[in-house]
C-alpha cells in the first residue's frame, strides 16, 4: 500500500539498463519512493519478473498484444494493473499521482511520453537524450511553461550539473533556456568527457571489419546496445554535445570534448578564476540516478566507493574528428539548427539498427547519416509536427538507401 509521505515514481523503459539501475536505487529507499508504474517495449518475460520482484501499481507494454501476454504470465499476481499501447505510456507519465518520471526509453519513441511528463509538471529524470536532441527547444519550453523540473541522468550532464553553483542548479531545473546562462556565474567552459569507446586506438584501416559484438563491448560502461554502438562511433558524444547545449543554455563552442579513457571523471566545469571542478566516481549509472532522485539531497546509491590508489592515473586527449566523423556531423547539425538535429538522430537510429543486424559495416553508419543530412531538407522551426515529419523523412531516406544497397549486394 502506498505511504503518502513517499514520492511516486514511473519508470519509462524499466527493462533496460537505466531502468534496472533505477529499480536498484529506488528499492534502497523504500521510505522515500514508491513504484507507481513501469513500462517496456515487448520484453514480457523480463517485465513479468520485474513485476513479481518490485510490485508496481501499473505495468505498461508498448503494444496491446504484449500486454495480453504479460496478463497471462501474471494471472496469479494480484494488485498490478496491466495496460498496453502508446496512450497508456503517456498516461502513466502524466498521471496526477506521479511525482517523478524516469525517462529511460531508448530513441525517438521516448519523446512523446517524456513530453507528457513535462506537460504534467513532473520531476523528469532525463536519460533519453534522443528526445532532447530531436526537440530540444520545444522540450525545454514545455518544461518551463508547465513548471516541470528537469534533472540530467546522462553521467556527463549529471556531473556538469553537480559542478554548477546550487542557486544556478535550481534555475536550470525549472527554466533551462530562460536564464542568463552559466557565463553569468563565472563559467568559462564546459569540459565534456568521453572514454573514446572501444575503438579509440583501433587501426583505422580495420574499421570496416568491426563487428556488432566488438562495438557493443564498451570498456568501462555496461549499457543497452544502441547507446553502446553510439559510444563506439562517438555519435554518443555528438548527441551529448547537443544535449549539453539545451540543458545548460550554452553554445557548442563553449563545450570542449575531452577524451578520458578511465571514465573516472564524468565531466568538468571551468571557472573564470582558474578553478576547474570535476565530478568523479566509479562508472556506475546508479550515481547520477541517485543524485537526480534525491536532489538537492544526497542519497545512497549502492555504488562502490572510488579507490584512487587503484585508479592511479587519469589521462586526457583531444578527440579526433577524422577517426570519429559522427562528432563533426553532430556539430554540423547544431550549426544548421531547426530540425537538423532530429534528422541526424533519426538517421543514426536507423543506421545503428542496420549495423546491429549486420546489414551494413561500421563506417557506413556515419556515411549514411552524412548522406541523409545532405538530402533531407531541414526546417528552421521547433514545431512538433515538423520535427516528427522530418524524423520520418530521414528514416524513409535511410531505409531506401539500405534497400538499394541490399539489391546491389
Ligand atoms: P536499453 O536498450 O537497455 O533499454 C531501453 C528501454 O526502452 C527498454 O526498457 C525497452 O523496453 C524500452 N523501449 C525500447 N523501444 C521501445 C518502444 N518502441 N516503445 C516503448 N519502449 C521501448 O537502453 P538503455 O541503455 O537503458 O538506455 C536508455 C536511454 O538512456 C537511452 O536514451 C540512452 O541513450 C540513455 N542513457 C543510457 C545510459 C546507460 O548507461 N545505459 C547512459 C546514459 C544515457
Ligand atoms: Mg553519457
Amino acid at each position: 500500500m502506498r505511504d503518502a509521505s513517499t514520492k511516486a515514481v514511473t519508470i519509462l523503459g524499466a527493462t533496460g539498463s537505466i531502468g534496472l539501475n533505477t529499480l536498484d536505487v529506488l528499492f534502497r529507499h523504500a521510505d522515500r519512493f514508491h513504484l507507481y508504474a513501469i513500462t517496456a517495449n515487448t520484453q514480457v518475460e523480463k517485465m513479468a519478473e520485474i513485476c513479481r520482484t518490485y510490485r508496481p501499481e501499473i505495468a505498461v507494454m508498448a503494444d496491446t498484444a504484449s500486454a495480453e501476454q504479460l496478463k497471462e504470465l501474471l494471472q496469479n499476481e494480484k494488485g498490478i494493473s496491466i495496460l498496453g499501447g502508446s496512450e497508456a505510456l503517456n498516461e502513466v507519465a502524466s498521471a496526477e499521482s506521479v511525482d517523478i518520471v524516469m525517462a529511460a526509453i531508448v530513441g525517438a519513441v521516448g519523446l512523446m511520453p517524456t513530453l507528457s511528463a513535462a506537460r504534467a509538471g513532473k520531476r523528469i529524470l532525463l536519460a533519453n537524450k534522443e528526445a532532447l536532441v530531436m526537440a530540444g527547444h520545444l522540450f525545454m519550453t514545455e518544461v518551463e511553461q508547465h513548471n516541470a523540473e528537469l534533472l540530467p541522468i546522462d553521467s556527463e550532464h549529471n556531473a556538469i550539473f553537480q559542478c554548477l553553483e546550487s542557486g544556478y542548479q535550481h534555475e536550470l531545473t525549472r527554466n533551462g533556456l530562460n536564464n542568463k546562462g552559466p557565463k553569468s556565474k563565472g563559467v568559462t567552459k564546459i569540459l565534456l568527457t568521453g572514454s573514446g569507446g572501444p575503438f579509440r586506438e583501433y587501426p583505422l584501416d580495420k574499421f570496416d571489419e568491426i563487428t556488432p559484438e566488438q562495438a557493443i563491448a564498451h570498456p568501462n560502461w555496461s549499457m543497452g546496445p544502441k547507446i553502446s554502438v553510439d559510444s563506439a562511433t562517438m555519435m554518443n558524444k555528438g548527441l551529448e554535445l547537443i544535449e549539453a547545449c539545451w540543458l545548460f543554455n550554452v553554445q557548442h563552442e563553449d563545450v570542449e570534448i575531452v577524451l578520458h579513457k578511465q571514465s573516472i571523471i564524468h565531466s568538468m566545469v571551468a571557472y573564470n578564476d582558474g578553478s576547474v571542478l570535476a565530478q568523479m566516481g566509479n562508472p556506475d549509472m546508479r550515481t547520477p540516478i541517485a543524485n537526480a532522485l534525491g536532489w538537492p539531497e544526497r542519497i545512497a546509491s549502492g555504488v562502490e566507493p572510488l579507490d584512487l590508489f587503484k585508479v592511479c592515473q587519469l589521462n586526457f586527449e583531444k578527440a579526433d574528428e577524422n577517426r570519429f566523423p559522427c562528432l563533426r556531423l553532430a556539430r554540423q547539425a547544431i550549426q544548421q539548427g531547426g530540425t537538423s538535429m532530429a534528422i541526424l538522430n533519426a538517421a543514426n537510429e536507423v543506421a545503428v539498427q542496420a549495423f546491429l543486424q549486420s546489414q551494413i559495416t561500421f563506417t557506413r553508419i556515419a556515411e549514411l547519416i552524412e548522406l541523409t543530412m545532405k538530402h533531407v531538407a531541414h526546417q528552421q522551426t521547433d514545431s512538433l509536427q515538423q520535427i516528427l515529419a522530418d524524423d520520418q523523412a530521414a528514416r524513409k531516406f535511410v531505409n531506401h538507401q539500405l534497400s538499394v544497397m541490399s539489391v546491389e549486394v
